[in-house]
């Protein structure tokens, strides 16, 4: 429920509502408007508490009208929050008028990879390095990350290069390692769901980047991201990485493109895009991170690798030091078309 202050109510009759609200047993989510302020009740109501609070609330000086939210979520809604959130993370904005390239291997594999990695991307002008330390693998018999050495190697390479650190955390209870090692929580597709690990990732002050399930609906997607900012934390991110095939053959995933004007319309948080699991395949990455930038995505992940064909994961689907560069190029030249700043 969302209750619309008049233009010109005072501060006094917003308190008022606010704290009818919370004497009815509900948090009030007060958001400041240009012209008028309303005041947001995210929790689900039933019928019977709905109508109470309305009955209290439409009394009260300064209320204009109440309004209900048509979404199952609120706090990443952009009904509740009508100013997009700009995650800003060591000196990097991420959200509307910018693009940020988030490059890097799908696996940290050793030091030097990982530091030939970050030259690479630094040189090419991204600003955020990506690396899986934690490495969800299909196979329990496939490479699943250099674990806590690779959080250290994360570090080491972020202090040296000063560059923005996003790595994968899997569980709750990891949350707080590699929050201690790397500067932006990734939840990897697999984990979307896991509700423990998204109210540990909510309680640490980290910015998260929450990558959508393989087979989720939007709602599905907003609602894990709801379970983040319930717990206080505003810097959250999306990230689309396709969704469950219709045919295998040709691309790992399909990624949803059109999520990314939904998303933009519907929260008020930054969209980010993954082309590389996405398809899975590196000559098709080119084509999908430009079409991101055009969709209006805050920003893309490309998966890159000094040598490809060596690399412990993904290797596939990972574009080498050549085609990253280019890539950048690329995307410099249409985000200056569409005055976007990379
Ligand atoms: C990754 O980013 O390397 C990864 C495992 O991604 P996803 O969770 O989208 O599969
Ligand atoms: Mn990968």
């Amino acid at each position: 429920m969302i209750i619309v202050m008049q233009v010109g109510a005072t501060q006094a009759q917003i308190d008022t509502v606010a704290e009818a609200i919370r004497e009815m047993g509900h948090e009030p989510l007060v958001m400041p408007g240009q012209d008028r302020w309303a005041i947001g009740v995210p929790a689900q109501l039933d019928s019977g508490q709905r109508s109470a609070l309305e009955g209290v609330v439409s009394r009260l000086e300064g209320v204009s009208q109440i309004t209900e939210t048509s979404r199952p979520y609120k706090l990443a809604s952009v009904e509740y929050h009508r100013e997009p959130t700009v995650v800003e993370v060591k000196g990097v904005s991420i959200g509307p008028g910018g693009f940020v390239v988030m490059g890097g291997p799908c696996s940290v594999e050793s030091y030097e990879q990982y530091r030939a990695s970050a030259d690479i991307v630094k040189k090419a002008g991204a600003k955020v390095l990506r690396g899986g330390a934690f490495k969800p693998r299909t196979s329990p018999y496939s490479f699943q990350g250099l674990q806590i050495e690779g959080l250290k190697i994360i570090k080491q390479v972020g202090d040296e290069t000063g560059l923005v650190t996003i790595s994968e955390v899997m569980s709750a209870d990891m949350v707080g390692a590699v929050s201690e090692h790397v500067d932006v929580l990734q939840i990897g597709a697999r984990s979307m769901q896991n509700f423990p690990l998204l109210v540990e990732a909510g309680r640490s002050k980290k910015p998260v980047f929450l990558k959508r399930g393989p087979s989720a609906t939007i709602d599905e997607f907003l609602l894990a991201a709801e379970y983040v900012l319930n717990e206080g934390n505003t810097q959250v991110m999306l990230c689309e990485r396709g969704i469950l095939p219709h045919d295998r053959q040709y691309t790992r995933n399909t990624l949803d493109l059109a999520a990314v004007p939904v998303l933009t319309t519907y929260t008020h948080l930054p969209v980010i895009v993954d082309p590389s699991h996405g398809t899975g395949v590196a000559k098709f990455v080119p084509p999908m991170a430009k079409a991101a930038l055009v969709a209006g995505a805050h920003g893309v992940m490309v998966e890159m690798h000094p040598n490809p064909k060596a690399a412990l994961s993904d290797g596939s689907q990972a574009l080498n030091a050549d085609e990253f560069v280019n890539l950048m190029g690329e995307l410099r030249g249409l985000a200056g078309y569409l005055g976007v700043t990379i």
